[in-house]
């Protein structure tokens, strides 16, 4: 093989390029190596190898960053997949899968060029300063030219310089600053390490008054294996001393050893014993258990045992389809029912069989009383993953999992591309979750989709867990692609408990009866009795609370768009009421079309105000505030939340955010301050969102001992979300919502892709969007079943000084539409995004 394909880092394009492979170099699929580009040598991931070249002209592969390949076949082809996928550069998917640190830094370097005959009477003195600079040194890195003749100029200088090759550039992976760590052991020497030789050593250590010494030798001995020295020196309370002095008699030797970095150190974990399941849990633990066995008859389940993961490395690219779908489970039950407790036993089903899982969670519910639930399960034998780690705990994770000595890798979506030894169980917690989907950077994958796949590819079974499952899963559940299980009840200490109560308080009547506080009367009666007892409060807020949506406090009248039915967003700026979705627009009437009262109210109350107004009727109440604004540390939210727990305050009051997963004994009253603002945001899932948000809250209240109440503020009581979350009813808020779905194509009916446009420039960069809606039109296959939303302003639609305009593409496969057209820089193109604004 004399050529290579390789992903290149540069944004330039989602190909790959082909190379020539110098003689001097052995080139594996999967090896990092550096390769010219352009002007400069940048680093990529070999994906193939061809005895023909794809171009008619080639470079040589410069030089190879690793002698062994950094990604498996198996790695590649999931990466493969992603990219077509998402749309994304192949370098950017790979990137998800390469080890922590691995050319995080590069270092650019410039070097004088090989023959130059420079008239240097043509360059500006700078051009001439900096070219004096690098012909002084070997080589020079930017950040010392920088230092030199300062930032701005630097960077632009030299790539004068390049342009005229006077000098080249090479990217040199900088030290990722990630060193093992390691600590000095201590052992016996082999000719003492028996009863006979170490009675006679220590009498003669005895005998030379050196007790300390003896003391230490016998301590070895009975322990048999080596021990860190500051263990020992703790232990025993010897100085580093009487160590070294056993160390020139030959007696102990100490070596450095490499250790990991545990972040779950800090964990006092007891191993428990998993409890006998209860009659529901059986059922569904039965379905999954012979899916698993079914899973492992397969043949390509048997090929997978017979001859192991090296042969698998070498599978053919058809494998994943020849292994068929992969069972994927949706398991539905309420918080508290169970799930968990399922994830257990169908990890240690797999882990017996001599595989291995990962366990997704969202990040934020990533506490310690999770970790350490699968901790005393599996004692020693979890790997976590999530971004709060040192960059030398997430190397030493990283490492630990790839020689295979964890049985599960628990952490956010990322923690999918761990480098997990066979695979046998993928989980995802709390499936519905949006922080599954990476929105902010490429490639901008789900992980539920690329679960699915990487279970494809490794004969795995996925189960995905939730108590409000997300749409599209409820859908594809009720078609059959997913197996659905369903867990009843609620289990607590006690047995089981039954659902909090929810009552709904119609913030219209509060007002006419002269109430204007965010918080109704029923409310505070709620939290005075609360009080009184001793127990504790929620509060809870939408975090989109600012969104400006217009609405008749007579009469919960909200302006919705005839066309699309979205809430209608205000425009301070026009005075104007804009659909997102249509950019239907109209004024603010003086009165509201349906009552005809002048009560129109601009609306948005923030996290602060309701602490006030929880102040100004409970003086004494202890108060803990928890936001974006308050959270800002990396583990300020457990410090907020232990206290909380451990009952150091009487109310919470906060965000979104303390909807996730937490147990809160003490909690008997959840309040949402309003329903609304997240039903009147501009998206066709607000709905969903504010289902799974108002039955998260409610599921906080009373998972102790004690019965819970949740009390919902809202201007729309009638609203069949807030109705059914009142009633823990997820079945009919589905069926509500799926025939919405239908009537108005979104999805699942549908796909959708999103292309958003950014510039500094509104006009320029609203006329952007109206060009490539054009090309989209003329250039998309007549085929093609597809239709254009937009373009419209997005929802935020001036971030961090920029303006942003977005078009939506709908059709069944809209990816093929967008294969076909190129983007300009400044595109970002979401597939399958999470909302629509
Ligand atoms: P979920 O994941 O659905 O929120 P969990 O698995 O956390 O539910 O279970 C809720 C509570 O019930 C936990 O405290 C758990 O330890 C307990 N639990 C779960 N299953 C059993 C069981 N079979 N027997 C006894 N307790 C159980
Ligand atoms: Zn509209």
């Amino acid at each position: 093989m004399n050529y290579a394909e390789v992903a290149v880092n540069s944004p330039a394009g989602r190909s790959t390029f082909c190379y020539a492979i110098p003689a001097r170099l052995g080139i594996s699929v999967g090896q990092a190596v550096k390769v010219p580009f352009g002007l400069r040598t940048i680093q990529g991931i070999v994906v193939e190898l061809s005895d023909q070249p794809s171009v008619e002209t080639t470079r040589e592969i410069a030089d190879i960053v690793t002698a062994d390949p950094v990604l498996s076949p198996l790695q590649m082809q999931l990466a493969r997949w992603i990219s077509e996928r998402y749309l994304s550069p192949l370098f950017d998917a790979l990137a998800l899968m390469l080890p922590p640190g691995f050319g995080v830094r590069t270092i650019i370097t410039y070097l004088q060029a090989a023959n130059h005959h420079v008239d240097l009477s043509s360059l500006t003195p700078d051009q001439r300063e900096v070219l004096h600079i690098i012909t002084g040194k070997s080589k020079t890195s930017l950040p010392e030219l920088e230092r030199a003749i300062g930032k701005r100029k630097a960077r632009q200088i030299a790539d004068q310089l390049l342009a005229q090759q006077l000098i080249t550039e090479s990217q040199e992976s900088g030290k990722a600053g990630i060193k093992p760590k390691t600590a000095r052991y201590v052992k016996l020497v082999t000719p003492v390490n028996d009863g006979q030789g170490i009675e006679t050593e220590k009498a003669r250590l005895h005998k030379a008054g050196a007790y300390k010494q003896a003391e230490l030798l016998e301590f070895l001995a009975h322990r048999g294996r080596s021990i860190s020295t500051s263990e020992l020196q703790k232990r025993l309370n010897c100085s580093p001393g009487t160590i070294k002095a056993l160390e020139r008699r030959h007696l102990v030797s100490v070596e450095s050893m490499r250790i990991r970095r545990d972040p779950l150190s800090g964990l006092s974990v007891t191993a428990s014993a998993a409890p006998p399941l209860t009659p529901s849990q059986l059922a569904a633990w039965e379905s999954i258990r012979e899916a698993m066995a079914e899973r492992a008859a397969t043949k390509w389940g048997q090929y997978y045992r017979l001859v192991g993961r090296a042969a698998m490395a070498r599978l053919p690219e058809s494998y994943g389809e020849q292994a068929g779908r992969p069972p994927v489970f949706l398991l539905f039950g309420v918080t508290g029912s169970g799930k968990t407790e399922i994830y257990l036993r169908a990890l240690a089903q797999v882990v017996g069989a001599g595989k291995r899982g990962i366990c997704l969670i969202p990040e934020i519910a990533l506490t310690q009383q999770t970790v350490e639930r699968f901790a005393s399960r599996f004692p020693g034998r979890v790997a976590i993953l999530h971004s709060g780690l040192s960059p030398g705990e997430r190397y030493d994770e990283w490492q630990w999992i790839t020689d295979g000595n964890c049985d599960v890798v628990i952490g956010p979506r990322s923690a999918l591309f761990a480098p997990v030894p066979d695979l046998g169980l993928i989980i995802i917690d709390e499936e519905h979750e949006w922080t599954y989907k990476q929105e902010d950077k490429s490639p901008r994958y789900h992980a539920r989709d690329v679960a699915i796949r990487l279970a494809q590819l490794t004969n795995a079974v996925v189960i995905l867990g939730s108590a409000t499952p997300d749409v599209g899963s409820f859908h594809r559940a009720q078609q059959g692609e997913y197996q659905h299980l369903k867990l009843e009840e609620r289990i607590t200490p006690l047995g089981y408990s039954p659902l909090p109560e929810v009552s709904i308080v119609d913030l219209r009547e509060e007002l006419k009866a002269g109430h204007r506080s965010p918080l109704s009367r029923p409310l505070l009666t709620a939290i005075e009795e609360t009080l009184a007892q001793g127990e504790q409060a929620i509060l809870f807020l939408n975090r989109r609370g600012t969104a400006t949506f217009v609405r008749c406090r007579n009469c919960g009248f909200v302006f919705r768009c005839p066309r699309c039915s979205v809430a209608l967003t205000y425009h301070s700026a026009e005075r104007k009421l804009v659909c997102h979705r249509c950019r239907y627009s109209m004024h603010v009437p003086q009165n509201c079309p349906q009552c005809f009262q002048r009560h129109l109210r601009f609306l948005g109350i923030g996290t602060q105000r309701v602490e006030e107004e929880v102040y100004r009727f409970f003086p004494r109440a202890r108060l803990l505030r928890w936001d974006r604004d308050v959270i800002t540390r990396r583990h300020a939210h457990e410090e907020v939340l232990k206290s909380f727990r451990d009952h150091k305050a009487d109310v919470l009051v906060g965000t979104q955010m303390i909807a996730k997963g937490l147990d809160l004994p003490d909690v008997t009253l959840a309040g949402i301050i309003s329903a609304d603002t997240g039903l009147n945001f501009p998206d066709f899932r607000s709905g969903e969102r504010t289902f799974q948000l108002l039955c998260q809250v409610a599921g906080r209240a009373g998972r102790g001992v004690k019965a819970g109440k949740v009390i919902v503020q809202t201007y729309s009581p009638d609203n069949y979300t807030v109705q059914a979350a009142a009633r823990h009813d997820y079945l009919t808020f589905y069926n509500k919502e799926i025939e919405y779905r239908r009537r108005y194509n979104y999805p699942p009916f549908t796909r959708l892709v999103r292309l958003d446009y950014r510039h500094t420039n509104e006009a320029l960069c609203h006329r952007e969007a109206e060009r490539v809606r054009l090309v989209l039109e003329q250039s998309a296959p007549k085929d093609i079943d597809f239709s254009l939303i937009g373009p419209v302003p997005a929802f935020a639609s001036r971030a961090r000084g920029q303006y942003r305009w977005q078009l939506f593409l709908r059709g069944p496969d809209p990816t093929r539409t967008l294969s076909q057209v190129s983007l300009p820089q400044g595109w970002t193109i979401d597939v399958d995004p999470v909302g629509m604004v």
